[in-house]
């Protein structure tokens, strides 16, 4: 991007001059690039989504003159069946970022700071920024996990990413519980985008509060990051909410290859538990071969992994990784600049990772 000078920016809003925007991992165009950055799954969709896409097309390409449904109820469906709850317990959105900023809008514009995990989602201090809400951070424990007790003070709400990322640590649904017995007042949001690898879901728990919301995506376990679908499980109160926020940005947020394609993925269990159960399975794998050379790793229940090499500064690691054309999430930051992120591939791509940091380190 060319920079733009004070001159130029005078033609801005004031608060947009200020904003620190969110960094999306790399998507480089690189041949036989190994892209373990941005924890996509390594496999495709059920091929049904595909079918489902074609077949939106296939049935009168005049569909695309006409907008989407704007409640995208075939989606909501769908989804309420795979989850076991109502259709009026959800709330669906492009992609769950989008979901998350109209949460942020919908429930955290407070009195009281919002609070969160000094490691996390660095899209909270995001929208926490632009949404103009008020955040108090708390620090994790040396082992990298929640601390529950401090999520016992005054608060105009709470979210905590479950399993954590970049940590991959998960927070067992009795600390959960825990949280929202402390905190009956104020909206407990859990940002579950990697939940479907091992950890327990507090779906189940919607019923009991009436303030927690669950927010969840395709982007990972669905592999349809492309695709661009998330959504969020509520009481129905909470949902309207969304719907409000939603209604007053962007009344159309899913397409109808988005509709169709995501219903074709959440009909298909089996795919999709298969799938789920073979990253597990290799992350298991590459854990093992990883500490045999050394790594330290952190306890993981997501689709990638926290690494630190005592004997190699991480940047470098990272940066010798890049030049033999594979890519992992480095962080320069505080805690956490001694850590890689490395995302779950295929068996096959793991032990190419593997094998080069052995040729690294050799
Ligand atoms: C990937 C991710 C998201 C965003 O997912 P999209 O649905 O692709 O927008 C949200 N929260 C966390 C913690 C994530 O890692």
């Amino acid at each position: 991007m060319s920079t733009i000078t004070t001159q130029q920016m005078r033609f801005w809003s004031p608060a947009v001059r200020e904003l620190e925007p969110y960094t999306p991992g790399e998507q480089p165009k690189i041949q036989n690039l190994l892209k373990l950055n941005t924890n996509e799954n390594p496999y495709p969709p059920s091929p049904k989504v595909v079918e489902a896409v074609q077949a939106v097309l296939e049935n009168s390409a005049d569909v695309l003159r006409l907008y989407p449904d704007p409640d995208a109820s075939a989606l909501k469906q769908a989804i309420a069946a795979q989850q076991n709850v109502d259709v009026s317990n959800i709330f669906v959105g492009n992609g769950s970022d989008e979901v998350l900023a109209h949460i942020f809008k919908a429930f955290f514009v407070q009195e009281q700071p919002l609070l969160y995990p000094d490691i996390t989602y660095s899209f909270y201090p995001v929208y926490s920024q632009f949404f103009g809400v008020k955040t108090k951070v708390l620090p994790l424990n040396d082992a990298f996990e929640i601390v529950v007790d401090d999520y016992k003070q005054a608060n105009g709400g709470i979210i905590i990413t479950n399993p954590n990322a970049p940590t991959s640590i998960a927070l067992g649904l009795s600390a959960i519980e825990e949280v929202m017995q402390a905190n009956p007042d104020s909206v407990v949001v859990i940002d579950e985008a990697y939940v479907d690898f091992g950890a327990e879901s507090a779906v189940n728990l919607v019923e009991k509060y009436e303030n927690l919301v669950v927010c969840q995506t395709t982007s990972k376990s669905r592999s349809l990051a492309g695709l661009r679908v998330g959504f969020a499980i509520a009481q129905p109160h909470l949902i309207a909410a969304l719907e409000a926020v939603k209604n007053s940005f962007n009344s159309y947020p899913m397409d109808r290859f988005a509709i169709a394609a995501a219903v074709a993925s959440f009909e298909d269990q089996t795919y999709f538990e298969a799938q789920c159960q073979k990253v597990i399975d290799s992350r298991e794998k590459v854990v093992t071969d990883l500490e045999a050379i050394g790594f330290k790793i952190l306890p993981s229940k997501a689709n990638f992994i926290f690494a630190s090499l005592l004997s190699k500064d991480a940047a470098e690691l990272a940066a010798e990784l890049r030049e033999r054309g594979i890519i992992v999430r480095y962080f320069n930051k505080p805690r956490i600049n001694q850590y890689l992120r490395i995302t779950i591939g295929t068996d096959e791509q793991n032990q190419r990772l593997v094998d080069t940091l052995n040729e690294i380190l050799a």
